[in-house]
């Protein structure tokens, strides 16, 4: 190859590069493997250094390259990275609303642009005749840290702004700076704490601080070693105007940067807070963590004309969604009794709010988990609650302590039969043998009448207690043998109360082959065991007569589970149980699938249906003869994406070539 071939070559080479890196990072939707994108570089380094006439500094091949610094520069903005001032409730966006109104012009009614803010490090690039020249941190908002060497490590971000019609063609001949927020994914986060939990290195606290840390590192080698992205929210272009905010992510994305897709434009504050609730649970499944919403006037002459105040715009504020991790003090720890008799440690705490609700309890797991955190009673812990989850104890503040701590013992017995705890030698959790303890009793009914299983209104943990103190009941076949007249009678049930009790119970006598079998509460079968199950046996005879061989033929059915089903048919007190169930009226529906056409083929719903719940989903599909499943795996078969989706699931799906389709579509399987 002669210069004037390998200089068409080159210039190929770099085209292709760009072409791929944009289709991975900004579009998602990568066009060729990991390793032919590295093979591309790898030609196009050779042909670099074979030619070195045909070098360029912005040849994708350079991202890194300088040598370690000795120390950072400083240099000014050209505008200050503002801060925005903080909102929590409607109310304060309401306020805010009401402030900005005034200097308004008359008859002016404002639209809103509302973004997700990513939990980074926000940082500005700035590029000439569009070119990558400059990125600075935001510093004290008026002087930053010049950072480009680390920052042009970041595969996200261009070093030539991709060409584009749709963008004014001032962005490849004048001043062009980007601002957006530096950040580690939360999967990739893990995986870097446990490489160096393997190495014995100290952990890092969360995905920004390494982030943070991360760019302020001197060597560009170390800082291109670890997945830092970038994601674009603001974009100024010399000599060229951008209306609205809602354009300028438009143009970054035309430009070739990442941008966050959570966003929208809203006309009042009722469309703000909607989108506000939307996001609160839902952020939980994006890839990087988020701590609130930025509302700005969409409008970017009048954003600019309201000025600032101090040292926050006037047309933009920073809604912060409730914390999910307080301190707080533990009262005491005890123990509870679930239906299996495990005897799970409970931390009562000082009462705290957390991601907007009252938590007083956290959940310590086993034994063995109370002292690798070293959690003493009297203690102040960190507490984290995200979204339905149960409350958690992160660490304890060991520094806090005053010497009046106390350490926690496993105690002997349970504490609510007093039977001796046992623990097999193979397993973290102690439990309470005694399957007539009250807790364990209570417990299980509880499971039998949740949503899942049975699936009966109006017994709740006060209700259950109430009718098994009563002696009304004894255990869950005897719910079926309810009178009006005698619950009426007991405290907390008026005579409605205890009409339509009994009418809920009666109701469900015939519940499906595959609820009844999760209701019973049998060791490792959860709901799509018991689905298997039905499926395999049919009806409830042939599985009580199922042999452990049979057993494990059932798909997921292991041999530790195989042993439980079977163990539990073989007592006698069960099979007492399930007689009492017959004379009840009791009888569950022989399995039957309406149709086998989903045979095989298994689902993952993300996002809100329009025209079902999910578990009305859950339960078209496996009616069907489908499965229904939870995570995305290389096994799923499709997809299904509604309103709001979850971005982690859809690039996992995109990750491993999984069909994804939208609510018409689903449906039209389930009619096809
Ligand atoms: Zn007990």
């Amino acid at each position: 190859m002669n210069e004037s071939q390998a200089k068409i070559r080159v210039e190929k080479l770099r085209e292709e590069i760009e072409k791929h890196r944009y289709a991975y990072y900004v579009l998602d939707i990568p066009e060729i493997s990991d390793e032919a994108y590295d093979s591309l570089v790898h030609e196009l380094e050779k042909l670099e250094a074979k030619f070195p006439e045909l070098a360029d500094p912005n040849s994708p091949t350079r991202r890194v390259g300088a040598k370690p610094l000795e120390k950072f520069q400083s240099a000014k903005h050209s505008r200050p990275m503002l801060s925005l001032n903080d909102a929590f409730d409607k109310k304060d966006v309401e306020a805010w609303v009401q402030r900005i109104s005034k200097f308004l012009p008359k008859s002016y009614k404002p639209k809103y642009h509302v973004q997700l803010k990513l939990d980074g490090l926000a940082c500005a690039i700035i590029y000439e005749n569009g070119i990558f020249q400059k990125a600075l941190t935001r510093g004290d908002g008026k002087v930053g840290e010049d950072v480009s060497q680390n920052v042009r490590t970041i595969r996200s971000i261009p070093l030539k702004l991709r060409r584009s019609s749709k963008a004014p063609k001032e962005a490849y001949t004048s001043r062009v700076e980007v601002r957006g927020e530096i950040v580690i994914y939360k999967r990739d986060f893990e995986k870097i704490n446990k490489e160096r939990e393997e190495q014995g290195q100290t952990l890092f606290m969360n995905p920004r601080n390494t982030a943070a840390g991360t760019i302020r590192q001197l060597d560009p080698k170390l800082v291109a070693s670890r997945p830092l992205r970038f994601y674009a929210w603001g974009l100024e272009i010399d000599g060229a105007s951008i209306e609205k905010h809602s354009e300028e992510y438009e143009l970054a994305k035309e430009l070739g940067f990442v941008v966050s897709t959570q966003t929208t434009v809203a006309y009042n504050v009722d469309e703000v807070m909607k989108f506000v609730k939307t996001w609160e649970q839902k952020r939980h499944d994006l890839p990087f963590n988020t701590d609130g919403l930025v509302i700005a006037i969409n409008n970017r002459k009048i954003y600019d004309d309201l000025g600032s105040v101090g040292k926050a715009p006037r047309g933009a504020l920073a809604y912060k969604y409730p914390p999910e991790q307080q301190t707080t003090k533990v009262k005491d720890i005890f123990v509870s009794i679930g239906r299996t008799g495990a005897a799970t440690p409970v931390a009562m705490l000082e009462p705290v709010i957390i991601a907007g609700s009252r938590v007083e309890m956290a959940t310590l797991h086993n034994e063995s988990e109370v002292k690798r955190k070293d959690v003493r009673i009297g203690d102040t812990v960190i507490v984290h609650k995200a979204g339905d989850i149960i409350p958690e104890i992160v660490e304890s503040i060991k520094s806090l302590r005053d010497g009046s701590e106390k350490i926690f013992h496993m105690p002997k017995k349970c504490p609510d039969c007093s039977t001796e705890l046992i623990k097999p030698a193979d397993e973290a959790v102690w439990r309470c043998p005694n399957r007539n303890c009250p807790a364990r009793v209570q417990n299980h009914i509880r499971h039998f009448a949740s949503k899942s299983a049975i699936d009966i209104e109006g017994l709740g943990e006060k209700n259950v207690t109430v009718l098994l103190e009563s002696g009304l009941i004894k255990d869950e076949a005897d719910l079926y043998s309810l009178k009006e007249e005698d619950v009426s009678k007991l405290e907390r049930f008026a005579e409605l109360s205890a009409k339509n009790l009994v009418n809920a119970i009666n109701a469900k006598k015939n519940p499906s082959l595959e609820r009844f079998i999760f209701a019973l509460g049998i060791r490792h079968v959860g709901v799509q065991t018991a689905i298997d199950l039905a499926k395999k046996f049919g009806s409830l005879e042939s599985l009580t007569r199922s042999s452990i061989q049979q057993l494990e033929e059932v798909d997921g059915v292991g041999g530790k589970v195989a042993e439980s089903i079977a163990a539990w048919f073989a007592d006698d007190e069960n099979q007492k149980l399930l007689n009492k169930f017959e004379k009840a009226g009791v009888k569950p529906q022989k399995y039957a699938i309406v149709s086998g056409k989903l045979e095989g083929k298994s689902f993952v719903v993300t996002g809100t249906l329009e025209t079902m719940g999910r578990e009305k989903a859950a339960e078209l599909i496996r009616k069907m003869g489908g499965k229904f499943i939870s995570s995305v795996s290389k096994d799923t078969t499709y997809l299904v994406v509604g309103d709001n989706p979850g971005e982690s699931k859809r690039q996992a799906a995109k990750k491993h070539g999984i069909k994804i389709i939208n609510e018409d579509e689903f449906i039209g399987l389930l009619k096809s």
